[in-house]
């Protein structure tokens, strides 16, 4: 059982060696472990100064805030910020980050990525998970630019970055496979290395690290806000991501049903399914139909953001695509005995 002071996974490097410590923040409940263990670390080694904690937001497609029998629970935007003022980094070292494009009045707007997966004309997949890094890692890099920028004059040498993720083994293979610490990035400008300090952490180490948390887990994760008893999504990114479990798709797409309804829109008018082996068409018919887990609470995705959003996609859906909707048209796998998928 881990205790609440941060442990170290073999490997851990030598944070002093960096100009840049820059733990990625999100709603999961690993991003909070992982920065309590990463704080620890930099406290420890004397470095707390050089920390900058960076989100990017996924805007619309993240979990929202819910106000739940009175309750106002934070969306995951609020939530990584939170979770950077808890462990010790000052607001104005805690950056969030959202990929824009130029807007018709050539200042920029955001660009959400279910935009941009609607002018591609495809959904990523396990071969081309675009997504991660049109949504994440490029936007965040971006965000370096100008500390790389102001560092390298002054150091006259490429900067170097560590870069903390809260990524762990038994979330799956891919995952297990990576090494805890690797450099993946080095240039005339900057070097980037990447920590996993809980790696090796169980899923069940990381609720238990919960419980007293100073800032509180995701309400998503939850049957409803507030329950307790993590009965709700195993993970909190975007709210509908193609690489979730059915069980999450399905719980998900009850709590955001006009979020699900967008998606669809676009598998219908692109051809390319949401999955390789399920369209969301179908898993909104058998969330519906055959049965789903109760979404506890139900997202009313109502607001200008969402509008805005929906133009935005349909905007988008009314030029050619950038690539031609070909994968993963076979494969289908059935939802229930009741429900197959419709080819
Ligand atoms: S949550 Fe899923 S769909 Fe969203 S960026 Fe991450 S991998 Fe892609």
């Amino acid at each position: 059982m881990p205790s609440r002071t941060p442990r170290r996974s073999s490997g851990t490097p030598d944070l002093t060696s960096y100009d840049l410590l820059a733990p990625q923040l999100s709603g999961g409940k690993d991003s909070a472990v992982t920065m309590a263990v990463f704080m620890q670390s930099a406290r420890d080694a004397g470095v707390e100064e050089r920390v900058f904690s960076y989100h990017s937001s996924l805007g619309v497609l993240e979990w929202p805030a819910v106000v739940f029998d009175g309750t106002r629970y934070p969306g995951v935007s609020e939530l990584a910020a939170l979770r950077s003022a808890a462990f010790g980094v000052p607001p104005e070292r805690h950056i969030e980050v959202t990929r824009t494009l130029p807007g018709p009045d050539g200042t920029r707007m955001p660009h959400s990525l279910l935009t941009e997966i609607a002018a591609y004309g495809r959904f990523p997949r396990m071969g081309s998970p675009y997504c991660r890094k049109a949504a994440k890692e490029s936007v965040v890099s971006s965000a370096w630019t100008p500390i790389v920028r102001r560092l390298g004059r002054e150091l006259g040498r490429p900067v170097r970055i560590l870069k903390v993720m809260g990524l762990r083994s038994d979330e799956g293979t891919e995952r297990r496979k990576r090494p805890a610490f690797r450099t993946v990035q080095a240039n005339s400008a900057r070097t980037v290395d990447e920590w996993l300090p809980i790696k090796d952490w169980p899923t069940d180490a990381v609720k238990e690290w919960h419980t007293g948390a100073p800032v509180p887990y995701s309400w998503t994760d939850d049957s409803a806000p507030g329950a307790g008893d993590w009965a709700g999504t195993s993970r909190c990114s975007c709210s509908l991501c193609v690489f979730a479990s059915k069980r999450d798709l399905l719980l998900s797409i009850r709590r955001r049903p006009r979020l699900a309804d967008l998606y669809a829109e676009v598998e219908q008018v692109r051809g390319d399914s949401f999955r390789p082996d399920w369209r969301i068409t179908d898993l909104i018919r058998h969330a519906g139909q055959c049965g789903a887990p109760d979404p506890g609470v139900i997202c009313p995705d109502d607001g200008p953001e969402f509008t805005t959003l929906v133009n935005q996609v349909r905007a988008a859906l009314q030029k050619e695509p950038r690539k031609e909707p070909q994968l993963a048209r076979e494969n289908r796998r059935a939802l229930c005995d009741g429900c197959t998928a419709h080819h």
